[in-house]
């Protein structure tokens, strides 16, 4: 049976709406209304985390690995109707929404089995040396504690594994945290179904219902009340360099600053060494593609910009390229809105000096299809613009004149969650140079490979230096992301029986 949002916000266990509505806009099937977000339920939903952080900040891993395991048995049992309303709500194909309830799940799974095993916790024992000379030493003991109420914000391009239930949300409840979601506009409905998987799992727990609240609409009101409120000590983001830089000004400006974990922009550039483009230049030219345009482009890990060294080969390159991305049918985007970022960020470019179109795509309602430019090392490190990214299918091609230029291109970039080299065992001096500069610009450095498909692991990093994130020590995906939510205390002669229960 299909499912039918009641269009309300989880404030503290209890589904409330507010005199105000705004209305979805499903790619197919009905739209419905929601509730739209106001001050009061902030105020609301931030006491009720907090209220439940004196229980839940306290609760054993035990019991938060049994929580963790029941929303994803409640996500499970709920994915038909999930994966419908996603569909319709966001335009993405129903396998790949497929795949994506199968990460949530798999990613608060693997949350649960990994605070299981207690390593994140980082206990650390100095004995007591009583007879130390000039001074004794005292018994110190040091272990990682929930920081306390969390503040998720769910992400346009992935409505499940990086929203309500993603991997904010997962990890912020692993380290102990009560979290509370601004779901994104986009999707409201899956914010919500999901939402009352969360809640079932609650109460089936029996935890305190103010563990998780889940806010919508509202615009950015909502979103700034929420970083600022005094009793939240995180928030985890994916979603714009511009409103992420916002929020993030914000959560710094407080009184209290609080560290804000902003996944935000990257172009993820590739670079396609000399040796290897003689023998698989084609191949790649035909991976890249597919890495461009997978979920019409909407991915944070989209490798928007190649780099290649002039040779007889580069045309055959930008030929296959070219040809393999004019044969594309427009694909319905996330949102109108991201529609028209794309059309506006592709007429940007088609009027940028320097720039040699390929291909450009049609101007259209909620619909994208591929774009290529090329340009030259010269015009790249002269026009700093080039290096933002365009959030859709458009690719750019920097042909290059020599080794000199493509280390002066990596050294020219900004921060970014990815980076990849193409290279063959004749191309390794050159690699060798380049993997240094690399290494200091992306959090993650890739050889041989496209960067889309993150796997959610124990080495994962997600993010890198601005504007990649606004964090470069953390990760968003796998399960180092976990330390976002925990900070160490040290205890310093505590009798063993009043230690928190994870030293044991
Ligand atoms: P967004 O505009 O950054 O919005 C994300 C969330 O932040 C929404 O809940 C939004 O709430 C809130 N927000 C944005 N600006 C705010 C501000 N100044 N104050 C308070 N709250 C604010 O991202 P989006 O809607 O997902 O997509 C828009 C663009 O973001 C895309 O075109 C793309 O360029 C980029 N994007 C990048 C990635 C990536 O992984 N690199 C992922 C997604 C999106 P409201 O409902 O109030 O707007």
């Amino acid at each position: 049976m299909s499912f039918k949002p009641q269009g309300k916000h989880l404030i503290a266990g209890q589904w409330v709406a507010t005199d105000q509505t705004f209305i979805s806009q499903p790619v197919e099937g009905p739209a419905y209304y929601f509730s739209v977000g106001n001050i009061e339920l902030i105020n609301k939903a931030c006491e009720a985390a907090e209220d439940a952080f004196w229980s839940y900040g306290y609760s054993t891993i035990e019991q938060r690995a049994l929580f963790l395991n029941t929303i994803a048995d409640e996500i499970e049992a709920r994915a038909n109707t999930i994966i419908e309303i996603a569909t319709q709500e966001t335009g993405l194909a129903i396998t790949r929404l497929e795949g994506e309830c199968g990460r949530t799940v798999g990613q608060l799974r693997l949350f649960a089995a990994y605070i299981l095993k207690k390593d994140f916790l980082d206990r650390r024992h100095d004995v007591a040396l009583p007879e130390r000379q000039p001074l004794a030493r005292p018994e110190l003991r040091l272990i990682q504690r929930p920081i306390g109420p969390v503040v998720v914000f769910g992400a346009s391009n992935f409505p499940l594994a990086f929203s309500t239930a993603g991997g904010d949300t997962a990890s912020a409840l692993a380290a102990g945290c009560p979290v509370i979601v601004k779901g994104h506009e986009a999707h409201p409905g899956t914010g919500e179904i999901i939402a009352e998987a969360i809640h079932h799992a609650i109460k089936k727990c029996g935890l305190h219902e103010g563990v998780f609240n889940f806010v919508q609409g509202g615009a950015h009101k909502i979103g700034q009340a929420l970083v600022q409120h005094p009793l939240i000590k995180a928030v985890g983001f994916t979603g714009s360099l511009r409103g992420g830089r916002a929020l993030f000004d914000l959560c710094v400006a407080r009184p209290e600053p609080i560290p804000f974990f902003g996944e935000l922009g990257s172009i993820n550039p590739m670079f396609i060494l000399p040796k290897v483009i003689e023998n698989r230049g084609t191949e790649i030219a035909k991976a890249w593609v597919d890495s461009l345009i997978l979920g019409v482009g909407q991915f944070c890990t989209n490798p928007g910009v190649v780099v290649l060294i002039e040779g007889k080969l580069t045309d055959v390159f930008i030929q296959t390229a070219t040809e393999i991305l004019s044969s594309m049918k427009s694909q319905t985007m996330l949102s109108k809105h991201i529609a028209a970022a794309y059309h506006t960020a592709v007429k940007r470019l088609a009027e940028t000096n320097g720039l040699h179109q390929c291909l450009i795509a049609p101007e259209e309602i909620r619909q994208a299809s591929p774009s290529l430019f090329t340009t030259t090392g010269q015009e790249w490190l002269k026009n700093t613009d080039l290096a933002e990214e365009v959030f859709g299918p458009s690719g750019l091609i920097i042909v290059v004149k020599n080794e000199h230029e493509i280390m002066q291109i990596a050294k020219s970039l900004k921060g970014q969650i990815t980076c990849t080299i193409h290279l063959d065992e004749r191309d390794k001096p050159l690699a060798k140079m380049l993997l240094p500069v690399l290494e200091r610009k992306a959090g993650r450095v890739l050889v041989n490979g496209m960067p889309t498909g993150v796997e959610v692991c124990d080495a994962m990093v997600h993010g890198g230096p601005y504007p990649a994130s606004t964090n470069f020590g953390a990760t968003s995906v796998g399960t180092m992301a976990i330390r976002r939510f925990l900070r160490p205390v040290s205890y310093q002669n505590i009798p063993e029986d009043m230690l928190p229960s994870d030293f044991l």
